[in-house]
């Protein structure tokens, strides 16, 4: 990799340093002309995914059920940038309604986000109470949505032979954790569904990719903690999430670390990755290990 000066190899000189440093993530257009779905973008992850998006020159449909918000990342983002939908994931046919949006608004979807989910019931009982009820609301939105996500991407992606899938999963779908089964079994689905369509997509020139992150402090999981630890303010369940059950030191996991990753993922740059679950959780699922 080191630079060449009539031949010769110039000691200390490494071209890749140059190749990264010329260009910021911020100041790139990384997605220039490309549309992109993001389910759940009203919030957390898909809220920051949504702006980072933007940023790289992406046009995007945020597909949400919290409406007040959805509308307020839209307008925030700009009009010509971003629009929002109502769109319940756990409703195929509101799915397929999101993708045709993007069709008809911008010609075209490059990049769908199945990113929205729920944590179902936050308290984990033991087995002999396990709520079965609880089991079929969370699969319907994490799991069912994103293959309704799939699905309808792929209607529109196959033909153009081009696309990228992304998919939020967890580090809770990849290891056993505290967390509720019922969600971690969503997770774990969320994995097979990208292992079993990355091949099949692969033949249409689409790629299908999930992100599994760790704890992040976003309202989905400041609830989730916040009913394991009841009295505890909002700063301190936050401290518990960044610090206390983090397994990296000295820097704390935001949406946007997610949001980076799925922008990788979206990009050009990841031409031939697919079928790959990217791991954002400071070394948690493979060491077992927090703080
Ligand atoms: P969040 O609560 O901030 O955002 C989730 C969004 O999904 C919300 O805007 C919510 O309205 C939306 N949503 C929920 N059900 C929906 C449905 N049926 N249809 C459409 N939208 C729906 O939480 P987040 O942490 O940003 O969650 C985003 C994704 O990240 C989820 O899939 C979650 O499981 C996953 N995740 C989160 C963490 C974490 O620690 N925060 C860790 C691993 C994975």
């Amino acid at each position: 990799f080191r630079e060449k000066k009539n031949g010769v190899i110039a000691p200390g000189s490494l071209g890749f340093v140059n190749a990264f440093s010329s260009a910021s993530a911020s100041q790139s257009q990384r997605l220039a002309g490309k549309v992109a779905v993001i389910t759940g973008g009203a919030s957390g992850i898909g809220k920051a995914t949504a702006v980072e998006f933007v940023r790289n020159g992406a046009k995007v449909i945020i597909a949400d059920v919290q409406d007040d918000l959805g509308h307020a990342v839209a307008t925030e983002l700009g009009p010509g940038a971003a629009c929002y939908t109502r769109c319940d994931v756990s409703d195929e046919a509101q799915v397929a309604a999101a993708v045709d949006l993007a069709v008809a608004r911008h010609g075209q979807l490059d990049v769908m986000f199945n990113n929205a989910g729920i944590g179902g019931n936050p308290v984990r009982p033991p087995l002999g109470a396990v709520d079965i009820a609880d089991f079929d609301r969370v699969m319907a939105t994490n799991a069912r949505g994103v293959l309704a996500g799939l699905k309808h991407a792929a209607r529109v992606m196959v033909p153009r032979r081009r696309g990228s899938i992304i998919c939020t999963a967890s580090t809770a779908g990849v290891v056993g954790t505290v967390v509720n089964p019922s969600y971690s079994a969503s997770k774990a689905a969320v994995l097979g569904l990208v292992r079993a369509m990355a091949a099949e997509m692969a033949r249409f020139g689409v790629r299908v990719n999930a992100i599994s992150p760790g704890a992040v402090a976003t309202p989905l999981a400041m609830e989730t903690f916040g009913s394991w630890f009841p009295g505890k303010s909002a700063e301190e369940i936050r401290r518990i999430i960044e610090v206390d059950v983090s397994s990296m030191d000295g820097t704390v996991l935001e949406p946007e670390d997610i949001a980076r990753a799925a922008l990788y993922l979206a990009s050009d740059e990841a031409k031939y990755v697919s079928g790959h679950n990217l791991i954002v959780d400071g070394g948690y699922a493979v060491s077992r290990t927090a703080k």
